[in-house]
């Protein structure tokens, strides 16, 4: 095996055990990167030199006996993390030189446990879309197929772990972002209850969604990151305070007697019989290995997630987004007449087409007179799908379903129509609406067009705060098949 090829869990192993070293790791992964992400575009930034001195700080305090959790780990952010000292982007050109003065919560916990920076990967412009190609920093292309989207928001995430680039990455989910391309790229992806961990430092899309996850080789790993990363924190007021537990005990113990519930809104008629195919393949697997599948379950708001979320996401965007007016940092236009026009033009030109469209909604959704139509009916259909979910969780210890109704499709397929574009989130964003966490499981592969491989995911959700039995069902899952074993040819 190839050092580029180890699991979180394997290079913890032989760091620790010296047989290798964190330099050599680092090095393995800035050669991939330096070779492919060119064709890939999976980083906006890479920290070439800083990456190798941060490895070799690592292995000298491993020589000195300093024990931490990830010491001298390469992973991957999400360029939406602030990161002290490191350009964070966001994919927009808005923030095209922003530096941060301070950590985001995960990466300072991450740095806390000893993981090397090897830089920050590309996502959809402030997190806004599903295929990574809202972006102005190289269009990310699926490591399994050129041409081909990766999935967003986390595209970048997706596409480099995927890819072998690093062992790990961050993302947010805030509708299915880390979810839906660790479908379209064969990783894991995983969107814990919201208020599990911190958002403190993340640049905000839709506050009341957003969500922070890991995207990983495996199951394991994502126990390994998620035990890093979550926790109270005082900096984000919806995180919860409350004991977490060592997510990598929960994953043993099997599926017997599992009571898993397929909800037929997340597997419907029309859906592409080779997608399809994937899918009933999951179940069998899982009913073979003992656990209670029921396919007669309903959760009949959930057509309606669809326009809830984009009343939300949109208004809540609309918000966050209006800090960037060029004034305190940040890309600012000064060819106008005067403060207000320069304001203007600096949204105007800073701000991309599916950004602009967001906003528009958002501040239409919440004008006075429009407010009750839109927000409110949103607010309102919000408690019903959260309801449902509550009821379903009643009978069933998680949920099953697809992560997106197809596998990744072409470049350019769906630019010009954004509502087939939101359509591919259809089945993650109701977790998000909910609250509850959603995990998406390497599943299988079908052709595309010219016969490439395109990956297909699984989607486990359960109750809110139960992310252990989330993971003790994927990891059994993950265990029975191959899938997540699988490499693309970059
Ligand atoms: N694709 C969805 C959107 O465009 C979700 C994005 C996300 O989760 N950040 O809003």
């Amino acid at each position: 095996m190839e050092l580029h090829e180890l699991t979180l869990k394997e290079a913890i192993s032989a760091l620790g055990a010296k047989t290798i070293s964190s330099e050599e790791l680092t090095k393995a992964y800035l050669t991939r990167i330096t070779k492919y992400n060119r064709k890939l575009h999976a980083f906006i930034t890479v920290r070439f030199k800083e990456a190798i001195k941060e490895a070799r700080l690592a292995d000298a305090e491993r020589k000195k006996g300093t024990k931490k959790p990830f010491l001298g780990i390469p992973v991957a952010i999400k360029d939406n993390f602030l990161t002290q000292g490191i350009r964070t982007t966001s994919a927009s050109p808005v923030l095209d030189d922003y530096i941060p003065q301070y950590d985001s919560t995960v990466v300072s916990r991450l740095k806390n446990a000893g993981v090397v920076i090897l830089g920050k990967t590309n996502l959809d412009a402030w997190g806004h879309g599903s295929s990574g190609e809202h972006t102005v920093y190289g269009i990310p292309h699926n490591p399994y197929a050129y041409g081909y989207v990766t999935g967003g928001s986390s595209s970048g995430s997706a596409a480099a772990v995927a890819s072998d680039f690093c062992i790990a990455a961050t993302g947010s989910d805030t509708g299915g972002s880390n979810r839906q391309p660790a479908s379209y790229c064969n990783v894991v992806g995983l969107k814990p209850t919201y208020g599990r961990v911190s958002r403190y430092g993340l640049v905000a899309f839709a506050s009341s969604l957003d969500q922070i996850g890991p995207l990983t080789k495996d199951v394991r790993d994502c126990a390994l990151l998620l035990n890093t990363i979550v926790g109270h924190d005082s900096r984000d007021a919806t995180s919860v305070p409350m004991e977490v537990p060592d997510f990598t005990e929960a994953l043993t113990g099997g599926i017997r007697g599992l009571r898993v519930g397929v909800a037929r809104e997340y597997v419907p008629d029309d859906l592409d019989p080779a997608v399809r195919g994937v899918f009933d393949a999951a179940v069998r697997e899982l009913e073979r290995m003992g656990a209670q599948v029921d396919w007669d379950v309903s959760l009949p708001s959930t057509p309606h997630a669809l326009a809830c979320y984009y009343i939300i996401a949109p208004s809540e965007a609309s918000a966050n987004l209006a800090r960037y007016d060029g004034v305190k940092y940040g890309f600012s236009c000064q060819d106008g007449d005067g403060m207000w026009d320069n304001m203007e033009k600096t949204r105007q030109q800073g701000f991309g087409d599916e950004v602009k469209r967001r906003i528009m909604l958002g501040a239409y959704a919440l004008s006075a007179g429009y407010y009750d139509a839109y927000y409110l009916k949103a607010l309102q259909v919000r408690t019903l799908i959260r309801r449902e979910f509550d009821e379903a969780f009643e009978r069933f210890d998680v949920l099953l379903g697809l992560v997106s109704p197809t596998p990744a499709f072409k470049l350019g397929e769906k630019l010009a129509d954004p509502y087939q574009m939101y359509l591919s989130d259809v089945f993650t964003l109701p977790a998000n609406i909910a609250g509850v966490p959603g995990m998406s499981l390497p599943a299988g592969f079908v052709d595309g067009e010219a016969g490439e491989r395109l990956p297909v995911g699984i989607q486990l959700m359960a109750r809110p705060f139960d992310e252990e039995t989330l993971l003790r069902a994927a990891y059994a899952y993950e265990q029975a098949t191959p899938w997540h074993e699988q490499r693309p040819e970059v």
